[in-house]
């Protein structure tokens, strides 16, 4: 797929606030500072996500509506708030009530820093994830902070620590590796969620 029109709506996520039509939900999540926001702005090929805010600022829910067929949704960064809060506590019941009854979530991206692997809250979300059956899609950001054989280790590790079926892509904003591949990915959540739709 490719990205041939992108329609930013802030929203909060309230059932009743979010976005009315049928069409597929992307969530895109991970800690602050993993590198979500300039990521968005790759996909996009446009500034529209804002990169570098002072940290544990945003934390409005942005709806991406993208070739007026789908939505990618940014959630809020975590991981800034106070030590010892967990993810249920700093995202809240709105997005927890979101993630477990939107039957439009198509799958989850879920954000992980390649030099870091997955930080206790990142865990978090995977065991949400499971807990509710969402799909997802793990992507290491950064990727051309490290060498080529730390990024194949990591990718080992994170396949192995999250019982991934396949390594997780890794992907560089700075060095432009990996856009096509993670909208092929996108394409086959929003894909099977369309054919499973069909399918009731
Ligand atoms: P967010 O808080 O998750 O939205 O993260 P940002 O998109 O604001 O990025 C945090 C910092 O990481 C910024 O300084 C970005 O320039 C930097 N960054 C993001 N992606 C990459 C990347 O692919 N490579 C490198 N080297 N830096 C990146």
């Amino acid at each position: 797929m490719e990205i041939a029109s992108v329609t930013f709506r802030a929203a909060a996520l309230a059932a009743a606030d979010r976005p009315t039509e049928p069409f597929p939900h992307v969530v895109v999540a991970g800690r602050s500072n993993v590198g979500k926001s300039s990521l968005l702005n790759w996909l996009f090929r446009r500034d529209l996500a804002r990169v570098a805010k002072a940290p544990g600022k945003t934390r409005t829910v942005n709806f991406y509506l993208i070739n007026r067929n789908m939505y990618l949704v940014d959630l809020p960064g975590y991981g800034y708030a106070k030590a010892g809060r967990g993810l249920r506590e700093q995202w809240g019941a709105a997005i927890n009530a979101y993630l477990c009854d939107d039957d439009r979530i198509a799958g989850v991206l879920c954000l992980v820093d390649v030099r870091h692997g997955p930080t206790p809250l990142d865990l978090d979300l995977q065991a949400l994830l499971a807990r509710i059956g969402l799909e997802r899609e793990v992507v290491l950001t950064k990727a051309d902070k490290v060498g080529r054989g730390p990024r194949a280790a990591m990718q080992h590790r994170v396949r192995a620590e999250l019982e991934l079926p396949s390594p997780p892509l890794a992907v560089s904003v700075a060095r432009g590796e990996g856009r096509g591949e993670l909208l092929a990915r996108i394409d086959s959540l929003v894909t099977s969620w369309r054919s499973s739709e069909r399918r009731q």
